[in-house]
């Protein structure tokens, strides 16, 4: 709990509450029971507390009228988890471009030169991570390639 004024603190989920209000000390239950609530009061069939406040932005503190929306349970719950659906995917997107970016040839084929290039490191004795450095490729990418090499090797043992 962080006191913030007079009557009005934050709570442990980054809240805002203020005291001396009946139902809610919750700021953002107030501001859109006053503002929005009893401002359009046709277009809400429940009670106000059957109503949760929803943070457009996310931000906890962010008590603008613009900020905040009343809705059902339910539809916060699904609101909840689209968004999370969403963060997944921006997740996986933000991933891809990253490692594109440090690996820049890890979708690129391996070429006779790349191959050549990388027994030399191996038989050299630079580990996977230095490989991976010099080649611009994945650990990953390294590691399976080796094997697939030497599987060749054993395969046709006259060749080098
Ligand atoms: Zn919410």
């Amino acid at each position: 709990m962080e006191r913030i004024g007079y009557n009005e603190y934050i709570d442990d989920d980054g809240y805002k509450r203020k005291k001396q209000i009946k139902y809610s000390n919750l700021v953002h239950r107030q501001v859109a029971y006053n503002n929005i609530f009893l401002k359009n009061r046709n277009n809400y069939s429940l009670p106000f507390s059957k109503y949760v406040v929803h943070h457009v932005d996310g931000n906890k503190k962010n008590n603008a009228i613009s900020n905040l929306i009343i809705i059902t349970r339910e539809d916060h719950e699904k609101l909840h988890m689209a968004k999370e659906r969403q963060k997944e995917i921006d997740l996986k997107k933000l991933i891809l471009e990253l490692s594109k970016e440090k690996y820049s040839n890890a979708y690129d084929r391996w070429t006779t030169e790349a191959d050549k290039e990388l027994s030399y490191l191996f038989h050299e004795g630079r580990t996977t991570k230095d490989i991976s450095e010099l080649l611009k490729r994945s650990g990953g990418a390294i590691w399976s390639r080796i094997k697939k090499i030497q599987a060749r090797k054993l395969e046709c043992p006259t060749s080098s």
